[in-house]
């Protein structure tokens, strides 16, 4: 279970939505003649269940007021900025907590209603925080597991939220939670003793940290293919063969400080450190949650200072920074990998960053540079990337100079590390791990 079912209605059909998450566990649903269940990304309607890719999809429908309050509200206008280090403040509104509570009941009834006897339930993210105490509440023989893939923050943030408790109930029905870092589950842990003076080995909950990987394969097929590689080599073309590609891939969301990046580029220009004639800035910025207020406002204050650095330092003939507000495909995604040098990932807090862990593995074999913030999911596996408090400008400024003139040998066998590490832990074996410990006879009562 999710919020959003694996596939998108494109002209009339049903096509699988990309991502990693969905090509990691369609197959595992397929094989076990599973059901998902979640929206189909359609307001207003009732979409019947179908079956897809060998899975049965249970539609669970949402009104336009619904994903209002329950979806852009109370999920990423309450949750999201409360779980990433309140970058900016979140919204408590109870209309909003009503609408979560209403449409998290109507998920639990649809597993209630869906489940075999004795099954599997993992219920994915932050959205649906609730449910597994729905579900247990009236089917007391299934396994529940849940998987938190955004971060958990610290219990002095988590005690803001004025349901604080509801919460957590909710979430400590299931058999095994599951965190990205082990600083979410402590503080998870912490947030269950501080605020319900209960601890996890009370409630039988194993509380694991499984952190979420790519599917390898796929994107070394897309590095091997001759399609692939030349969009690579007619990005950097177009783009003027610049000596020094510079590149960042993001939703436009407030916590990947894509700010933070362009000040910080914007300063090496200045300081005469980055050339602008030999060095180009490819940022692409997805479109998302457009609704809500601070990502329009994100959107707004990232064009401004774009156009700002065009204006000081680009030339009649060429931009020094390329702004993509769009999504690409993954095969374009990783042709953008294969053109750059370099890339920025300047989370303020990310649960992983998939980009990150992506790009090492298409990298491998070549040269190429990770500045990653160390508040990014991925920074505890991706030891040898150059290694950044995105809120210390001068530290960002020197960590991309580093990565910009960095040896090749070096910057090769950093990469060949980290692929390897990416490679040991693919997101099949994610997937394994977690249902692992989610079979009744190896699911300890241990915290
Ligand atoms: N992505 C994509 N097209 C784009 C930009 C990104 O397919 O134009 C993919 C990217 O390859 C990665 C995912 O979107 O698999 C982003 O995941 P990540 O964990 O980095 O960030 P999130 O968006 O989940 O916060």
């Amino acid at each position: 279970m999710a919020n959003r079912l694996p596939v998108d209605r494109r002209e009339g059909s049903w096509e699988p939505s990309p991502g990693g998450l969905v090509s990691a566990l369609a197959p595992v649903v397929s094989a076990h003649r599973g059901a998902w269940i979640g929206w189909a990304g359609i307001h207003d309607e009732d979409v019947e269940p179908f079956e897809f890719d060998g899975m049965s999809l249970f539609p669970v429908a949402l009104s336009h007021d619904e994903h209002h309050q329950y979806y852009e509200g109370f999920s990423n206008a309450t949750l999201w900025p409360l779980y990433h280090d309140l970058i900016v403040a979140p919204q408590y509104h109870r209309p909003w907590w009503k609408a979560y509570y209403a449409v998290n009941s109507r998920f639990a009834e649809a597993v209630i209603a869906v489940a075999a006897h004795g099954a599997t339930v993992w219920v994915h993210d932050y959205h649906l925080q609730l449910v597994p105490d729905m579900i247990r509440a009236q089917r007391p023989d299934v396994q529940i597991g849940f998987f938190n893939h955004i971060p958990f923050p610290p219990v002095e943030q988590f005690a803001q939220l004025p349901w604080r408790d509801s919460i957590l109930n909710g979430l400590l029905s299931a058999d095994v939670i599951g965190f990205q870092r082990e600083s979410d589950a402590t503080n998870f842990q912490q947030s269950c003793l501080r605020l319900l003076g209960t601890s996890c080995e009370h409630r039988r909950t194993k509380i694991g940290v499984y952190p979420i990987s790519i599917d390898v394969d796929e994107v070394l097929r897309a590095t091997e293919s001759e399609a692939v590689n030349e969009v690579a080599r007619r990005f950097r073309s177009d783009l003027g063969d610049p000596a020094t590609l510079i590149l960042g891939v993001d939703r436009l969301d407030y916590t990947k400080g894509i700010l933070h990046r362009l000040h910080a580029f914007e300063e090496l220009l200045e300081d005469g450190l980055l050339d602008p004639k030999e060095t180009c800035f490819v940022q692409i910025a997805v479109p998302s949650r457009e609704g809500i207020d601070a990502y329009q406002d994100l959107r707004d204050e990232v064009e401004r200072l774009v156009g700002h650095i065009n204006g000081r330092f680009g030339t009649l003939d060429r931009s020094v920074v390329h702004y993509f507000h769009r999504s690409y495909s993954a095969d374009s995604t990783i042709a953008l990998y294969l053109a750059a040098d370099v890339l920025l990932v300047t989370s303020l807090r990310d649960g992983m960053n998939l980009v990150a862990k992506e790009f090492v593995t298409a990298r491998q074999g070549r040269a190429g540079a990770l500045v990653l913030s160390e508040f990014a999911g991925a920074a505890d596996e991706l030891r040898q990337a150059v290694l950044v408090n995105p809120h210390d400008i001068t530290g960002l400024k020197h960590a991309i100079h580093q990565a910009a003139i960095i040896r090749p040998e070096d910057a090769r066998a950093r990469i060949a590390t980290m692929a390897a590490t990416v490679g040991d832990y693919d997101v099949h074996q994610w997937a394994r791990d977690f249902l692992d410990d989610l079979q009744p006879a190896t699911a300890p009562a241990d915290c």
